[in-house]
C-alpha cells in the first residue's frame, strides 16, 4: 500500500512548503482522501474565518489506493469551508489528476494563505514549485491545462484548476480537471480563485510498492467482476449518466420551471438514446471513454452540431447538465443542453447551480418581477 505518499503545507503568502510523511495513526482513522482532508481542514483552520480569505486552508488529495492497481480510484478530492454555505465544502472529480500527484509523491495538499499575484503549483517527484500563472490567468478551464503543459514542455503533466469563474469569485465556481471533470458544488473553485491560485500541476514518476501484488491483482480482479456484470454499469458504459435523468423524468421525479413542476414534457431530444445518437454522429461508434483505472467508462465525447458553438468538441454531458440545461428551465433541446455543458465546463461553474438560476431568473420574468431592463433586453420567456 502505498503509505509513503506524503502530506505538503504550502503557504501561498510567504512562499513556505513543507512536507511531511502522514502519520500511522490519522492513516488508520481516516484512511485517505475526504476522510483525512477532513481532519486536516478541522486541524488548519481557524475557526470563524472568512472563506475567501487567507486563513482559509484549502486541501487537494487523492484517496489511499489512488493510483495503485485497485479500480476506481480515479478521483481527487478537494475540500476548504464553503464561500457558498460558509459550512464543509467537499467536492470530488474524475479524471487522472490524483494518480499523478500520487506518482509524484504526495496524497494531500495543504494550502494556506494568498499569493501577490496568479501562481499555480508545479509537484514533481517529491518537489513543489510555485511558478508564475500571470500569463494563464483569464484563460479557460481547458485553454489553461493546454498552457499549463506548453510552460513546462510536457504533454503528460495533469492539472486540475480554476476557469474564469473562480477567477472572478463566483460562489459555485468549480476545480476542474481534464475537459469535463468537475469538482463541484460549495465552490472550491471559487477558494482557488481568492488565493490567486490558477492551478495545481503534476507529473510522477515515483514508484507505488504494494506488498503483495498477486493478491492484490486477485483481489481486484473479482471486485472488477462485480463491476462490469452489473447492469447500472453496463448501462452507464453505453449512455453515461443521462439514463438516470431519462429514467427519473419518466416517473416525475426531476424539477422544471424552478420547481413548479416535477417533469419536463417533450423531452424526446434531450432522452439518452438521441444524445448517444449525437455522440456517434460527431465523434463515431467508440466514442465512450473512461477515467484513470476505472471500468465504467461511462464519459460520453461529443461536438456541438449547431448554434455559435457548432464544431466544439466537449464530454458528457452528465445527467446534471441534461437537468440544468434541459429540464430545469424546460428547454428540452439537445444543442441547448450541449452548449450549456460546453460553457460551465470552459468557465468552470457548476452546471446545477447555473441552471437553477437561469430557471429562477426566467420564473422572476414570467412574473414581472424582473424585466427587460434588468437583462439587457434579453426575453427571458
Ligand atoms: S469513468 Fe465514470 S464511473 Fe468511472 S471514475 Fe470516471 S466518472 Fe466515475
Amino acid at each position: 500500500m502505498p503509505l509513503n505518499r506524503k502530506i505538503a503545507y504550502i503557504d501561498l503568502t510567504t512562499g513556505d512548503i513543507e512536507t511531511k510523511p502522514i502519520p500511522l495513526e490519522a492513516r488508520k482513522k481516516f484512511l485517505g482522501g475526504r476522510g483525512l482532508d477532513a481532519y486536516l481542514l478541522y486541524n488548519h483552520t481557524k475557526m470563524g474565518c472568512d472563506p475567501l480569505g487567507p486563513d482559509n486552508t484549502l486541501i487537494i488529495s487523492g484517496g489511499i489506493l489512488t493510483a495503485t492497481c485497485a479500480s476506481a480510484t480515479a478521483r481527487t478530492h478537494v475540500m476548504a469551508k464553503s464561500p457558498l454555505t460558509g459550512l464543509l465544502g467537499s467536492a470530488n472529480m474524475g479524471g487522472f489528476f490524483a494518480p499523478e500527484l500520487a506518482w509524484a509523491g504526495f496524497h494531500h495538499l495543504v494550502i494556506k494563505g494568498k499569493a501577490k499575484h496568479p501562481v499555480y503549483l508545479y509537484v514533481h517527484n517529491g518537489n513543489i514549485e510555485i511558478r508564475d500563472a500571470r500569463g494563464i490567468w483569464g484563460q479557460s478551464a481547458t485553454d489553461s491545462q493546454w498552457a499549463i503543459r506548453e510552460d513546462l514542455s510536457d504533454q503528460e503533466v495533469k492539472s486540475c484548476v480554476c476557469g474564469p469563474a473562480g477567477e472572478n469569485l463566483v460562489r459555485f465556481a468549480n476545480v476542474m480537471t481534464g475537459i469535463k471533470n468537475s469538482g463541484g458544488r460549495t465552490g472550491m473553485g471559487c477558494v482557488m480563485g481568492s488565493k490567486n491560485l490558477k492551478a495545481v500541476a503534476a507529473r510522477g514518476t515515483m514508484d507505488i510498492k504494494i506488498a503483495r501484488p498477486a493478491e492484490a491483482l486477485e483481489y481486484n480482479k473479482r471486485f472488477i467482476d462485480q463491476i462490469v456484470s452489473a447492469k447500472v454499469n453496463q448501462t452507464q458504459g453505453v449512455l453515461g449518466t443521462p439514463f438516470i435523468w431519462g429514467a427519473t423524468n419518466s416517473w416525475g421525479g426531476v424539477r422544471s420551471r424552478n420547481f413548479q413542476y416535477n417533469q419536463c414534457e417533450y423531452a424526446d431530444d434531450i432522452e439518452p438514446e438521441r444524445i448517444d445518437e449525437i455522440c456517434e454522429e460527431t465523434m463515431g461508434p467508440y466514442h465512450m471513454t473512461g477515467c484513470f483505472g476505472c471500468q465504467v467508462h461511462c464519459r460520453a465525447q461529443y461536438k456541438i452540431t449547431e448554434g455559435p458553438y457548432a464544431g466544439r468538441y466537449d464530454e458528457g454531458p452528465e445527467y446534471t447538465s441534461q437537468g440544468a440545461f434541459g429540464g430545469e428551465t424546460d428547454t428540452p433541446r439537445a444543442t441547448t443542453v450541449l452548449t450549456g455543458n460546453h460553457l460551465v465546463n470552459q468557465f468552470g461553474m457548476d452546471n446545477l447551480e447555473t441552471g437553477s438560476l437561469i430557471s429562477w431568473a426566467m420564473e422572476l420574468y414570467e412574473l414581472g418581477i424582473i424585466t427587460a431592463k434588468e437583462t439587457d433586453g434579453l426575453d427571458l420567456r
